[in-house]
Parts: structure tokens; sequence; C-alpha cells
């Protein structure tokens, strides 16, 4: 398997969404749960701030590259990742697979409702995945040990967690040994996604590394959050000009 690539501490694998597939396969045969987070510019910088949140990301099994800022922060640093592997699109890879090797789900995350609606317009696209459970994301902490309850009690083999980063990242690192999934996987808003609750830009602007100006036109109040982009870009332009000067 190919190796990681270290993005401002944050150690990424290099792989392409076909290796990621592959990797997720193997880890369906595993005994104890997996661990795979999905974290695109914004979260890297929250983890240069956040050293438990690093290390939560540098203990997963598979860590993907989501999002253009993090491929272009691989060839700025002449370390180049093959190809984005964005959550979504691995969560869809890995439903399409279901065609060859069927697999079960719980959801966990969204606002109450939406989940439900995820896992419809899921199972009509794709009839041979199982989702055996969904939750809502807003819940209190003494409500955890029935939801892991419920998560165990359905036996599904991957729990998507949506309840945003670094909620998430932290969530599964701390209940995983709880947990009797194979897969412990965040995956952001993938859950509204789904549903329909939300759209991902359209595909000429994800092409063109354009879908965080497509999430600050339908999202403005993020705007404070994704000024987390130039500064990902300018601390990489930084690391480099530095290493250039150390040689
Ligand atoms: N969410 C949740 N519980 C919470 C906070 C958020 O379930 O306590 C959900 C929210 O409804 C949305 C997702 O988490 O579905 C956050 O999506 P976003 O794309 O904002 O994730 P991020 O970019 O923060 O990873």
């Amino acid at each position: 398997m190919p190796g990681k690539v270290d993005i401002h501490g944050v150690l990424i694998d290099n792989v392409t969404m076909n290796e990621a597939l592959e990797k997720v396969l193997g880890m369906l045969k595993s005994q104890t749960p997996q661990k795979i987070f999905t974290p695109n510019s914004e979260i890297i910088m929250q983890a240069t701030r956040d050293p438990e949140l690093k290390y939560i990301l540098n203990s997963a099994e598979l860590v993907v590259p989501d999002g253009a800022g993090v491929i272009l922060a691989s060839r700025i640093m002449k370390n180049e990742l093959k190809e984005k592997v964005s959550g979504i699109d691995l969560v869809k890879k890995i439903l399409k697979n279901t065609e060859k090797r069927p697999t079960s789900f719980f959801m966990l995350g969204g606002r109450p409702g939406v989940a439900e609606k995820a896992s419809v317009n899921i199972l009509s696209d794709h009839p041979k995945a199982r989702i055996l459970g969904y939750r809502n994301g807003y819940f209190d902490e003494n409500e955890v040990p029935e939801i892991i309850k419920q998560i165990n009690d359905s036996r599904a083999e991957i729990l998507l967690v949506g309840l945003g980063a670094p909620k998430q990242e932290k969530w599964i690192h701390r209940y995983a040994g709880e947990l009797n999934c194979k897969i412990l996987m965040g995956v952001g808003g993938s859950i509204d996604i789904f549903a329909g609750t939300a759209k991902l830009a359209p595909e000429f602007m994800r092409k063109a590394g354009l879908e965080w100006l497509y999430r600050l036109i339908k999202e403005p109040k993020r705007a404070k959050r994704m000024l987390d982009l130039p500064r990902f870009i300018l601390l990489t332009l930084k690391k480099v000009t530095a290493d250039r000067k150390n040689q």
C-alpha cells in the first residue's frame, strides 16, 4: 500500500479512490473497529491549533484527502497526493460496490428526520445496501450509552458519523472501544447530501476545485471559518520557502 503524505502534521494516505475502496474492503474483515477520517484544508488547519484533533486524525487506519486544497498543498510541497478522495465520494463508491459486496450501515448525524430521508434515497439507488439504523446528531452526553446500544444491536458493519468536525472525529475516537462496527467513518455533512437537504457543488465547480466558493455562497455564515482556506495555502507557501532556505 502506498505511504502517507504529511500535510502540516496530518498524515494523509496517498491513495486513489480505487485503492481507498480496497482498504475499506479489507477493513470489513477486521475484528476491531477501523477508523476513517476525511480531512479537508479547514480540518487540517483546525488540527494545527488542536493537538488532540491532530493525534486523533493520525491514529486512524485510513485518512483520505477531502478537497482540492489538500491536493494543491501536496503539489506545492512537491510530495503530490495521487488524487482527491472526498468523504462523500468514498461513501458513494462503497455504496456502488454493494452490488458486488452487500454492506450494512448505521447513520448517526444530521437534524431529526434527515438520516431517515437519506436512507430512503440510498436504498432506492442501492438496493443491496442495508441501512440497519439511524439516529439524529443532536443528543446529550447522557444519551450516548443508549445510542451505542442501538448501534451495536443493529449489527451494522459501517457507522457513518456526521456530526461536523471536530465533533465527529472526537466522538469516534472516544467511543471506538465500545462500538462493534467494523468501520467508523466521519462524514461531515454527507448525510444531508444523501437526504437532499444540502447540495453538492455542481460538477464543473468541483472539478475546478471551487467547492469552497459554492459553499460560501450557500452558507455565508461559514465565511469566518473559511478564512482557514487562504491561511492553509499561506502556511503551505511559508513552509516551502522555509524548507528551501534550510537546504
Ligand atoms: N451536526 C449534528 N450534530 C451536531 C452538530 C452538527 O448532527 O451537534 C450535523 C449537521 O446537522 C450537519 C453536519 O453535522 O449534518 C455538519 O456538516 P458540515 O458539512 O458543516 O460538517 P463540517 O464541514 O463541519 O465537517
